[in-house]
C-alpha cells in the first residue's frame, strides 16, 4: 500500500458489512430517482416562477451545493454509485434491483468506439450545458426537458451499450465528478497489487453469485485514480481474497499520478476553469447587457456570446497556459515534449478550478437556500403545504461572511495548486534538480495567480 494511507475498511468492520450488502446502493438510487423524477414533473407542470419550483431549487441549489461543496471534494464519485440517471438501464441490464441475477447482463451489447473512450463527449456535453446555462438555470420548463433527455438518454446507453458506458464515455456530470474526484481524499484501491497478479479468476472482472463483474470497465488491480471509478463496491462483494480497501488518504493524491495524465482530461481542467469565471461574470456581475445576450433576448446575439464563450473556454484559456508552459519549460531547461508538459501542468489546475465553483456556488448556495424549505411543502408551487413550511419566508445566510469565504477558498486553491504544479514539475526534472523545478513552476504559477486575480475581481468588485 502507498504511504500515507488509512484503510477504513480495517478499522471499521461494520463500514465493510455496509457497503459488502447488495441495498445501500438501489436504495441510494430510488431515493434519488424519486427526487428527479419530482424535479421532472415540477419543471414541465408545475409554476414558471423558479424561486418557487422544486426542479429549480432542488437541482440548481440543493444537488449542486451537495455535489460540488460536500460529496465531489471530500468522496470523489459516490455521487455516481447512488444517481438516477444510469439506474433504469443498469436495473434493466441486470434483470432486477437489488440480488445478483443469475446469468449473463441484457441489452444489446453495442460496443463503444475504441476512438470515444475518453471524455472528449463528456466536454462538449458540459460545454453545450454551459451556453444555455442561464435558461436551463432560471425556467422550470427547460430544467424539466433537460433532466428528462438525460434519464432518457442514460436508460437507452445502458440498454444498448451495457454496463455504466454512459457514465464513462457521455454523461456531462460524470466528466467533472470525474476530474475533481482526483481530489478526494478517499479511495477504493487494492491493498495488495501481488495478491491480485497471482488471482487467476479475477472475480472482481468476471463477477460471482452475488456480486457483477466491475461496471465501470476497470480492473482494481490496477487502479491508480479515481477518475473512473463508480464506488458501487461491486469488487468489495467479488473479491475472495479480501484484498479491497477503503483508504483515506492525502487530499488530491491522484494529481501526482504521473504516466496517466492526458489531453482530454487537461481540457477537461480548462474547461471547468473558464466556465467557473465565465459563469461568474454572466450570473454575478454587473453586466446587464451580458446577461440579456446569454438569456437568448436574440438569437444573434446569444450565438455571438456562444462563440465568445467557447473562445474563452477553448482556445484563450488553454492557449495562454500553453505559453506560460512554453516559458516554464524554456527557463527550467526541461527536456520533456511540450505537449507532455502542457498536460502534465494542466493538472495543477484542478484544485484552482474547484475552488472557483466552490467560491461561485457559495454566491447563489447560502442566498437561495431558504427556497427549499418553501419548495419542498409545495414542490409544483400549486398552493401546497405538505409539510407546514409552504410560507417559511427567504432568508439568506451568512451573506455577510461570502466575500471572506471566498477569498479564503481561492488563496487555498491557489496555493495548493501551486504545489501540485511543483510537484509536478519535480516528476518531470527528477529528485535532484528541485531549483530547476521552481523556475518550471513560476510561469504557470504566475498564471494561476492571474486567474485569482480575475475571480477575485468579480467576486469583490
Ligand atoms: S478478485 Fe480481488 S484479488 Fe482477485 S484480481 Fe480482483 S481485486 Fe485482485
Ligand atoms: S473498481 Fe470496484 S468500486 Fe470501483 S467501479 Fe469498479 S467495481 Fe465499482
Amino acid at each position: 500500500m502507498p504511504e500515507h494511507r488509512i484503510d477504513l475498511l480495517a478499522r471499521f468492520p461494520w463500514l465493510k458489512e455496509v457497503l459488502r450488502s447488495r441495498a445501500w446502493q438501489p436504495a441510494g438510487a430510488l431515493f434519488t430517482l424519486a427526487c428527479f423524477v419530482l424535479a421532472i414533473s415540477a419543471g414541465l407542470l408545475g409554476t414558471p416562477a423558479g424561486a418557487r419550483n422544486f426542479g429549480i431549487i432542488f437541482v440548481w441549489i440543493v444537488w449542486w451545493a451537495l455535489l460540488i461543496i460536500g460529496l465531489v471534494p471530500l468522496f470523489g464519485r459516490l455521487w455516481c454509485a447512488i444517481c438516477p440517471i444510469p439506474a433504469p438501464g443498469e436495473w434493466f441490464q441486470r434483470r432486477g434491483i437489488i440480488r445478483r441475477s443469475p446469468g449473463r447482463l441484457r441489452g444489446l451489447g453495442l460496443r463503444w468506439p475504441g476512438r470515444l473512450r475518453n471524455i472528449w463527449l463528456q466536454n462538449l456535453g458540459f460545454l453545450l450545458v454551459a451556453l444555455f446555462s442561464a435558461i436551463i438555470l432560471t425556467r422550470p420548463a427547460a430544467t424539466g426537458w433537460v433532466l428528462m433527455g438525460l434519464l432518457l438518454v442514460g436508460t437507452l446507453f445502458g440498454m444498448a451499450f451495457g454496463q455504466r458506458v454512459f457514465c464513462r464515455y457521455v454523461c456531462p456530470v460524470g466528466g467533472f465528478i470525474g476530474l475533481y474526484a482526483l481530489l478526494a481524499p478517499v479511495e477504493l484501491r487494492v491493498r495488495d497489487r501481488e495478491v491480485c497478479r497471482a488471482h487467476a479468476s479475477k472475480d472482481c472482472l468476471t463477477g460471482t453469485a452475488r456480486s457483477y463483474g466491475c461496471p465501470w470497465l476497470v480492473y482494481p488491480g490496477t487502479l491508480r485514480r479515481n477518475a473512473y471509478c463508480g464506488l458501487c463496491a461491486e469488487c468489495l462483494r467479488a473479491c475472495p481474497q479480501d484484498n479491497i480497501a477503503l483508504n483515506l488518504r492525502p487530499f488530491g493524491a491522484d494529481l501526482l499520478v504521473a504516466g496517466e495524465r492526458r489531453l482530454d482530461e487537461a481540457y477537461k481542467a480548462f474547461i471547468m476553469l473558464g466556465c467557473a469565471l465565465l459563469y461568474s461574470a454572466v450570473l454575478l456581475g454587473p453586466w446587464g447587457w451580458l446577461k440579456n445576450l446569454a438569456n437568448m433576448q436574440s438569437l444573434a446575439g446569444w450565438a455571438g456570446y456562444a462563440a465568445g464563450f467557447l473562445a474563452v473556454a477553448l482556445v484563450a484559456i488553454p492557449g495562454v497556459f500553453w505559453l506560460a508552459t512554453g516559458l516554464a519549460r524554456r527557463i527550467s531547461g526541461a527536456a520533456a515534449p511540450m505537449r507532455r508538459l502542457f498536460v502534465d501542468y494542466a493538472y495543477g489546475l484542478v484544485p484552482l478550478g474547484l475552488a472557483g465553483w466552490i467560491a461561485f456556488s457559495l454566491s447563489f448556495v447560502l442566498v437561495n437556500g431558504s427556497y427549499a424549505l418553501a419548495v419542498v411543502s409545495d414542490p409544483f408551487g400549486w398552493g401546497w403545504d405538505l409539510l407546514g413550511t409552504a410560507h417559511a419566508s427567504w432568508r439568506p445566510w451568512l451573506t455577510g461572511f461570502i466575500p471572506a469565504l471566498q477569498v479564503l477558498l481561492l488563496l487555498a486553491g491557489l496555493a495548493i495548486s501551486i504545489t501540485v504544479t511543483y510537484r509536478i514539475a519535480c516528476q518531470e526534472q527528477g529528485a535532484a534538480f528541485t531549483g530547476r523545478a521552481w523556475w518550471g513552476t513560476l510561469p504557470i504559477a504566475g498564471f494561476m495567480t492571474g486567474v485569482t486575480v480575475l475571480f477575485l475581481r468579480l467576486y469583490l468588485g
